[in-house]
């Protein structure tokens, strides 16, 4: 089962509209500067950073994908575990890769200046969330065929991870202020908006921004994304005109 691009596009469509109507009732930062000007550079860059993915990550993918089913290489098709056990283990360990990979490329001078795309939005909101330059997308490309191949990736892991890792980079990103007290409920391993918005949007290489991808994180991670998250919850409080230095 490889996901239908069609039926992916609407769902994410759908979750970007409604996150966007709600960062209008309920902004967790204000804007820095004005949002027509920044919507229209975020969805251009946005725009071709989907396209390069539908015309270069998922052919990769699915060549990748039929050629695992095939010729029955990488970890996961070595050992045979059940149905849910290898969903559930294949997941884990490609958004595991997916954190180094998000290390890397602030790490690495090379991945650095494509990656620092994303950070360089003056503000942070959901029409961040797929601002990335199209090199660093095509890059990722490898990154797919590589985790792919060498993990064993069934098309359902692939599929499963694909859509709550794209609908988590959404919510990942939305600017929308949540009750404190719900705020250590949803952190449950991933990163929440408070969390993201702070460090992630500004800092940067050499910065401490919050690495984790869709659900999992390494212990890491998790220690320096609870210090932020208390740092966050000060901004929410204390101050809604800056952002976090
Ligand atoms: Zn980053």
């Amino acid at each position: 089962m490889i996901p239908n691009p069609l039926l992916i596009a609407l769902i994410l469509s759908a979750t970007f509209l409604v996150l966007f109507a709600i960062e209008r009732f309920a902004p967790l930062r204000a804007p820095r500067g004005e949002l027509a000007r920044r919507l229209l550079v975020n969805l251009c860059v946005s725009a071709i950073a989907i396209g390069t993915a539908y015309f270069v990550v998922a052919p990769a993918a699915k060549a990748s994908l039929q050629y695992v089913a095939i010729e029955r290489v990488g970890l996961l098709r070595w050992v045979e575990l059940p149905a849910a056990l290898e969903l559930m283990i294949g997941f884990a360990l490609v958004d595991l890769s997916f954190y180094y990979w998000h290390v890397a490329n602030h790490k690495i001078p090379f991945l650095w200046r494509f990656h620092n795309v994303h950070h360089i939005d003056p503000d942070l909101d959901v029409s961040t969330a797929f601002r990335f330059h199209f090199g660093e997308v095509v890059l990722s490309a490898g990154l797919r065929v590589l985790q792919i191949v060498l993990l064993g990736i069934s098309p359902l892991t692939f599929a499963t991870y694909e859509i709550v890792f794209q609908i988590n980079t959404l919510v990942q990103h939305s600017n929308i202020r949540q009750p404190r007290a719900v705020e250590p409920l949803l952190y449950t391993g991933r990163s929440t908006p408070p969390m993201a918005g702070g460090p992630d949007a500004s800092a940067g290489r050499g910065g401490q921004p919050s690495f984790s991808r869709a659900l999992l994180a390494p212990p890491i991670n998790r220690a320096t994304s609870a210090g932020r998250m208390k740092r966050a919850s000060c901004w929410t409080r204390c101050s809604q005109s800056s952002m976090p230095t």
